[in-house]
């Protein structure tokens, strides 16, 4: 079916507010590795993955198989009964978790579950419905999780179950205190210590949870500095505040540096979240993370009808071990690294590039106005200009103008510098409109 009338179609039966890229909106048809060809057989690299989420790349075949294998044998079972598969998965990822002593896995269906389901455990083994989130988060979809995103245009309800209060991450985007500390060691220390004054004057003192992402995702990929997050978690420790570490985007290696993102500050959380990349597109999420948290429910309290199906497990388990029979954790350190490079350097060409972040291939470009002021319509442009010259990226940040760059880990070189070429390019034709219009 030709794009135009499937997005006719797509319009008449499907919400108005979901957003589509592109003016002229494509759909993907095949992939292979971190390409990808759409309807009309025009091919692209692909360096957003489905929303971070392809991370050892499509159609892979040893992810393929065991899904086919398993889909012969038994589609469903559900939690009622015994699942292989769902064990040596939670077994797989407690091996390579960064938490020490007596863990659990709990599976679910997506990111924004598996976050409510961190929720849910926190303020039931405290006690508490008192939760603090950092602005520029994004956590999910349903009520709960809304009430911890910290971005205004992500929040169609201020309905939420839990009594959140919202700390600042020390980055320009989204700390009123960038600008009075000119190290970035010390915005990271004031910011830290604004959470014990949050805990001190906007709740009971008696918090269940702290939740962040080390690098915020929908946020426009900002990093979130060790320094930062190291005194957090000392502060929380003093009032027994458990840290939960939303990994839906940061985990598996993508952060290059580590397997988690979280290693990278050394802090040792309480629960980690993931989904995305852990099943590289089937639909499954988890919360891993201390026995004692996880086990705080009563027997029989909760259930989730999917979590662990036996498809998504044998798929995720499949792809965890690419993962790292390929060590794609280096890859995305060492193609990343230098992807990062080139992006720094045309940051030095154009003017348009406000800020080059993040780490290993969870990287951003921050588009920006001739006043140095974030610029949505023009990092729309730049999306275009790439699509036009066959590479997929991403959109985020609260005003839209952070390019989110995240390609599955098994680009090459060649292929990354191939994109950084495009986006030499894009740049310079968004700019190039600027002048003119
Ligand atoms: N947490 C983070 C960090 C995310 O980026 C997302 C999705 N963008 C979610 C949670 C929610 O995941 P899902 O869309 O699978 O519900």
């Amino acid at each position: 079916m030709k794009p135009e009338e499937l997005y006719e179609r797509h319009r008449a039966v499907l919400p108005d507010w979901i957003s589509l890229y592109y003016e002229k909106p494509i759909e993907l048809v095949r992939g292979e590795g971190y390409r990808v060809w759409d309807s009309e057989g025009n091919e692209y690299l692909d360096f957003f993955g489905g929303i971070v989420t392809t991370i050892s790349g499509h159609a892979v075949p040893e992810i393929v198989e065991a899904v086919k294998e398993q889909a012969q044998k038994i589609f469903h079972s559900s939690t009622l009964y015994l699942i292989e598969s769902q064990v040596r998965l939670a077994e797989k990822l407690i091996s390579l978790s960064p938490i020490s002593g007596e863990q659990k896995v709990f599976f679910v269906g997506s990111g924004s579950e598996a976050n409510e389901a961190a929720l849910l455990f926190a303020t039931t083994y405290r006690s508490s419905s008192e939760v603090i989130a950092l602005r520029g988060s994004y956590h999910g979809g349903s009520f709960g999780t809304m009430g911890i995103t910290g971005q205004g245009s992500w929040r169609p309800t201020p309905r939420t179950a839990l009594d959140v209060s919202y700390a600042m991450p020390p980055h320009r985007s989204y700390s009123p205190l960038y600008g009075r500390h000119d190290d970035p060691e010390e915005l990271a220390r004031a910011c830290a210590e604004d959470v014990r004054s949050l805990i001190e004057t906007s709740t009971t003192g008696r918090v269940a949870a702290f939740i962040a992402e080390p690098i915020q995702g929908v946020g426009g990929f900002v990093e979130l500095p060790p320094a930062y997050l190291s005194r957090v978690k000392e502060i929380l420790d003093e009032y027994g505040v458990l840290f939960v570490s939303d990994e839906v985007q940061t985990a598996f290696g993508r952060t290059g540096s580590h397997f988690w993102g979280i290693e990278q500050s050394g802090v040792e959380p309480d629960l980690i979240t993931m989904a995305k990349g852990l099943g590289n597109g089937l639909a499954i999420g988890a919360v891993m993370g201390r026995a004692g948290v996880i086990d705080s429910l009563s027997p029989k309290q909760h259930i989730s009808t999917f979590g662990g199906n036996p498809i998504s497990t044998a798929g995720a388990l499949a792809n965890l071990e690419y993962i790292l029979k390929n060590d794609l954790q280096k890859n995305a350190d060492e193609v990343g690294g230098y992807l990062k490079e080139r992006l720094v350097a045309l940051a030095g060409e154009h003017r348009c590039v406000g800020e080059v972040r993040g780490r290993g291939l969870m990287l951003a470009i921050e588009i920006v106005g001739p006043g140095g002021e974030p610029d949505g319509a023009a990092a729309a442009r730049f999306l275009e200009a790439c699509r036009e010259r066959g590479v997929l990226v991403g959109k985020g940040g609260l005003r839209g103008n952070a390019i989110r760059i995240a390609p599955p880990l098994t680009i090459t070189r060649e292929a990354a510098r191939r994109a950084a070429e495009v986006f030499d390019e894009a740049l310079a034709e968004v700019e190039s409109k600027e002048k003119v219009g």
